[in-house]
């Protein structure tokens, strides 16, 4: 994957991200939007390849991304025990608890400022279902009970492919939430949103 040009960001005071590239340009993100570097799409992208599947629509996998505010840094994975899937809703229902622990156990300074859930839709679209709508805004209570001033968004990640190999295409922005590319092998495109299911902005 091909690194952005990325020159400098810097955070202004309270929730606005500046990213300067080289060529000049600047970017500003404020209220919930983020930045998704590259190496951070490289890694969503290595740890929902190695699970799929074609043709196997219920292989859902759970990860999430963690950071300073604006910024996510770091790919948390969860073991499969943690995904209790439910053939009656094709959903994986996940243990929030389980995730914070594993999220706040990592070797890091604090508590991230930022969580943003991900879960595949293998073979779909990067949308929520209405379970993930109500799984938003169950899970962001819960994680708000312990961590008040902890931002936390969601992104659906539908994968599909891995049968052949296809044209490789560059991460792209396709919406204000929505990240589209492809490896060799398989189509990737992410959205975000909010626990009230609405839009959230990603920048790359
Ligand atoms: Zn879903």
């Amino acid at each position: 994957m091909r690194s952005r040009t990325v020159k400098k960001i810097t955070l202004e005071g309270e929730g606005e991200l500046r990213i300067k590239r080289k060529r000049g340009k600047v970017t500003i993100i404020r209220k919930e939007g983020f930045y998704l570097s590259p190496k951070m799409l490289n890694y969503m992208q290595i740890r929902t390849e190695g699970v799929f599947r074609p043709g196997q629509k219920d292989i859902e996998v759970v990860y999430a991304l963690s950071g300073t505010h604006m910024k996510p840094d770091r790919l948390h994975t969860f073991a499969s025990k943690l995904l209790l899937y439910d053939s009656n809703t094709e959903e994986a229902k996940v243990n929030v608890s389980d995730i914070l622990s594993h999220v706040i156990d990592e070797p890091r300074k604090d508590t991230p400022e930022l969580l943003i859930i991900v879960h595949t839709h293998p073979e779909g679209i990067p949308e929520p279902s209405e379970y993930d709508l109500e799984f938003f805004r169950s899970s962001e209570k819960a994680i708000k009970k312990e961590f008040p001033k902890m931002k936390v968004l969601y992104g659906v990640h539908a994968i599909s492919g891995g049968d052949r190999p296809i044209g490789q295409k560059e991460p792209e922005r396709v919406k204000l939430n929505t990240v589209k590319w492809s490896s060799i092998t398989h189509e990737h495109e992410v959205s975000f949103y909010n626990s009230g299911g609405k839009t959230v902005e990603v920048v790359i």
